[in-house]
């Protein structure tokens, strides 16, 4: 899938800002969350399609995620980590610095900050950036992470806990 995390924050933005009516704006919400579960689920595409329009169906056999199932693994640890480094940094910031932070990296503001005192500083080094990346891509579908705020396209922590997240691991 050919998109990111500030992707997802730009058109949440153009949504927020428009002058469209309340009413239209929570649709476009769901539309978009719609379209992110679409692009992260780990099952069928055909069936979460369907599934939008209260139709069920068996795996299609065809669509990607049926020719090539996604290797899961249980991310529950891992979305535990994102979480509360979102928490500690006071979620305000994006998700490239999240990513810095899980990996004790050398970011100038981390230091400035103070994150590299804080717990969850290094603590996520079993992934590669590329990996939290898509964890946390798959966070913002599952509704545990609210990518946020206007100007920043900060992440913030939608529930205190997390259930388990899953991704394709590569
Ligand atoms: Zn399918």
């Amino acid at each position: 899938m050919l998109y990111g995390h500030d992707d997802i924050a730009l058109r949440s933005r153009f949504i927020d800002e428009s002058d469209a009516p309340e009413q239209r704006k929570r649709m476009e919400r769901q539309k978009l969350d719609a379209l992110l579960g679409l692009a992260e689920t780990a099952r069928c595409r055909r069936q979460v399609l369907l599934s939008y329009f209260g139709d069920h169906s068996e795996p299609c056999g065809n669509c990607d995620t049926c020719a090539e199932p996604p290797k899961l693994f249980d991310g529950t640890v891992a979305a535990l980590k994102a979480l509360s480094c979102i928490y500690r940094t006071g979620e305000r910031f994006g998700q490239a610095y999240i990513v810095e932070v899980l990996l004790g990296g050398s970011d100038p503001r981390i230091a400035q900050f103070g994150h590299d005192q804080i717990s969850t500083f290094g603590i996520g080094k079993e992934f590669d950036a590329r990996t939290w990346r898509a964890i946390l891509r798959q966070m913002i579908a599952l509704r545990l992470v609210n990518v946020d705020l206007a100007a920043t396209a900060a992440c913030r922590s939608r529930r205190p806990a997390a259930s388990s997240c899953a991704t394709s691991r590569s």
